[in-house]
């Protein structure tokens, strides 16, 4: 299988960062660990509404927010989509490499050739 590669230049420069690397598995596990215990006992509807409410967070931050508040709500909304994958007993690297792992879903390429739904 061909390994993928983003098509979208990274604003971020991974030579120079000193971050730890972290795997979708890692931060599933991270996440589960930091949260599940309540995460399960609110249940996935109620985590449902939390998501929302970040991702409405997240579009005011695209549109007038600063780099750091918008790189603040992509993290709140990955956490909390990574919450409901969790409390839903969802693998999420093995869901996004089933689903994209050898290309796009619509037309099979790894640089997608679909007609722009735009
Ligand atoms: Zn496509």
């Amino acid at each position: 299988m061909t390994a993928y590669r983003p098509t979208r230049p990274s604003t971020i420069d991974n030579r120079q960062s000193t971050i730890p690397k972290m795997t979708l598995d890692d931060l599933q596990t991270l996440i589960e660990r930091m949260y599940s215990a309540k995460d399960r006992e609110r249940g996935s509807a109620a985590t449902f509404l939390w998501f929302c409410e970040e991702v409405g967070e997240l579009a005011g931050a695209l549109r007038e927010g600063t780099p750091e508040q918008k790189a603040a709500e992509f993290a709140d909304v990955l956490a909390w989509l990574v919450t409901l994958a969790n409390i839903s007993d969802i693998n999420l690297t093995e869901a996004l490499m089933g689903k994209y792992g050898r290309g796009c879903p619509g037309c099979g390429k790894m640089v997608c050739s679909c007609l722009s739904k735009s």
